[in-house]
């Protein structure tokens, strides 16, 4: 009686990785991890030629069956464009000023004012472009389009990340005068920087099951409600530090103020890795991982 390989192997040994891939050839362009061989044309179930790393290892590591089942979205590239713009118009606002902030104290304390202040007002000014410019092009690329399971939120998202992009360019505007002004415009990025973020995430999540380095990243994928608490945190520590100015208490104002700027400098670093796990998601996204059909026959 002869017994199917398959399933006599079942729940007693490890799966034979060839199971399946028998008779068939790599039917794409596909170089060895190891030494950069292309493996096309070469048995699914052998090893490279050149160094004799595992095929079927290899396959397994490109076909990526939990995004290919997933419905398309209407327009991907567009997507991930957008992902990526809006990440790193955000970005831009959140990292520039507090370079801004850190090196115009720095120039004050070394007695060169002229030179503080014209750094800041560049790099306030720079973030202004940056951050206006990233997101009313990202909330182009993310505009709804009909069908597509991204409809729903990209209207919501393109609403959030505008409203917030307004907010923000006002913000930076007003943080740019100095003064009282100065406060309310740190309040209004806060708040700017915040709704953009609830709108990208909308369409990071739905976006991001599609790309297998953003699902299975656990300490370099970076949590959004994480960055929303720091922005918020860091926006409260500032404008409390702007008022305790204002009262005449040095102490207070400085304390807060140094809080202030380093809640500010780990959000910009999670800033940063946010624009890095849309870029991961914009690359998978432009170019999806082939099926198991496409790439072995
Ligand atoms: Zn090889």
């Amino acid at each position: 009686m002869m017994l199917d390989p398959i399933m006599s192997d079942r729940g007693t040994t490890a799966p034979d990785p060839t199971t399946g891939l028998q008779g068939m050839h790599v039917q794409l362009s596909l170089p060895c991890p190891s030494c950069t061989y292309d493996l096309r044309g070469v048995s699914a179930a052998g090893n490279c030629p050149e160094c004799g790393q595992s095929v079927p290892d290899v396959v397994t590591g490109v076909i990526d069956p939990l995004a290919t089942a997933l419905p398309r979205l209407a327009d991907p590239r567009a997507v991930g464009d957008g992902l990526v713009l809006v990440s790193v118009g955000l970005a831009a606002c959140a990292i520039l000023p507090l370079v801004a902030m850190v090196f115009a104290g720095a120039a004050a304390l070394a007695g060169k004012a002229a030179i503080s202040a014209m750094v800041f007002q560049s790099m306030v000014w720079l973030a202004f472009v940056i951050t206006l410019g990233g997101c009313v092009l990202g909330c182009w690329c993310l505009r709804p389009r009909e069908g597509g399971p991204l409809q729903t939120s990209c209207r919501r998202a393109v609403g959030e990340v505008a409203a917030g992009a307004v907010a923000i360019a006002a913000g930076l505007g007003m943080f740019q005068a100095g003064g009282t002004l100065a406060m309310a415009g740190v309040a209004l990025t806060t708040i700017g920087l915040a709704a953009g973020l609830m709108g990208l995430r909308k369409v990071l999540l739905e976006a991001g099951r599609r790309c297998r380095v953003f699902r299975a990243a656990t300490l370099r994928r970076q949590r959004i409600p994480t960055l929303i608490f720091a922005t918020v945190l860091a926006g409260l520590l500032l404008v409390g530090s702007a008022l305790a100015e204002l009262m005449g208490s040095p102490n207070t104002d400085l304390t807060l103020g140094v809080l202030g700027l380093t809640v500010l400098s780990v959000q910009a670093i999670g800033m940063a890795y946010l624009v890095v796990n849309t870029a991961w998601i914009r690359h998978d996204l432009r170019q999806p991982s082939p099926t198991l059909d496409e790439l072995v026959g």
